[in-house]
């Protein structure tokens, strides 16, 4: 039998599970993403665009093309749809996973400090003008206004629009990954002493934080959004076998 399934992706994560799933005859499968990128790159399964409307429109979307289970595999800081989907799961009835991927956690050597928000992280940077390195995205710039004293580097995938209005700062446009001799050299040319980022796990962006070690900086990172009521897992093999197990409550509340 086949079943419907919902991807909600955006991610490393939701390409990996729709490289999987792509001519697998147990599976009706769809990927989600919201049309954040102006090029979003070639998927193997069928690709939905957009946002649903809220919990309610995914609920509607749920039900009216028959989804029999949803995936969250979008970003650890994607809070809002990861809620939307938790409560549109409920409303509808169907079974819904997350797959996060496990953060980043400090070695020795690290000088990490992590902030509840980017304001609140804009604001810890400190009163001395300070060379920084912003990997947050292109949402949120606007909350390092509150600290024009600073020089700043954005980088981003997507411009930011508008661009930050602070006396000093610079857009790159890059998308990863990227290797260590690289963000070592880029810090290095540029002077970096503070990085800023969120704690997004995964393999794609996690030089720059070896990059800080070694060269000493300061790293401030955005802390995670909570989790939504809904059972997560790590891997990809686990949610393999989640699907395997019919949806089942084997690999539930990891
Ligand atoms: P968000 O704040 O959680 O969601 C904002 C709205 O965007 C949602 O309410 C939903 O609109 C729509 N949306 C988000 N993801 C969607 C999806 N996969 N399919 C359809 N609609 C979606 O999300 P965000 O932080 O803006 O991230 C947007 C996308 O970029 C996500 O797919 C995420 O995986 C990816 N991404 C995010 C980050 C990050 O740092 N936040 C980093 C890399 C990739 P409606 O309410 O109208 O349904």
């Amino acid at each position: 039998m086949t079943r419907k399934l919902l991807i909600l992706g955006g991610t490393t994560e939701g390409r990996r599970l729709a490289e999987r799933l792509a001519g697998d005859p147990g599976f009706d499968a769809t990927l989600s993403l919201a049309g954040r990128t102006s090029l979003p790159a070639p998927q193997p399964l069928p690709v939905r665009t957009g946002g649903f409307g809220g919990a309610r429109g995914l609920a509607d979307y749920i039900e009216r093309e028959g989804v029999a289970a949803l995936v969250v595999a979008t970003h650890p800081y994607a809070a809002t749809i990861a809620d939307n989907a938790a409560r549109a799961a409920e409303m509808t009835g169907i079974p819904a996973l997350r797959w996060l991927r496990p953060a980043w956690t400090a070695e020795p050597g690290d000088r990490w400090s992590e902030h509840p928000s980017l304001e609140a992280l804009a604001d810890a940077i400190g009163l001395e003008p300070r060379r920084v390195f912003v990997t947050t995205g292109r949402q949120g710039a606007q909350a390092f206004l509150r600290a024009p004293q600073h020089r700043y580097w954005f980088r981003s995938v997507d411009p930011i629009d508008p661009p930050p209005n602070l006396p000093d700062a610079t857009v790159w446009l890059d998308r990863g990954p990227y290797d260590l001799e690289s963000e070592i050299a880029l810090m290095q040319r540029h002077g970096i002493d503070v990085l800023v980022t969120k704690n997004s796990g995964g393999d794609a962006t996690r030089a720059k934080l070896e990059a800080a070690r070694r060269l000493g900086l300061g790293v401030l990172l955005v802390a995670r959004p909570l989790k939504p009521p809904m059972p997560h897992v790590e891997t990809l093999d686990a949610v393999l076998a989640w699907l395997d197990h019919g949806f089942g409550p084997k690999e539930r509340g990891e």
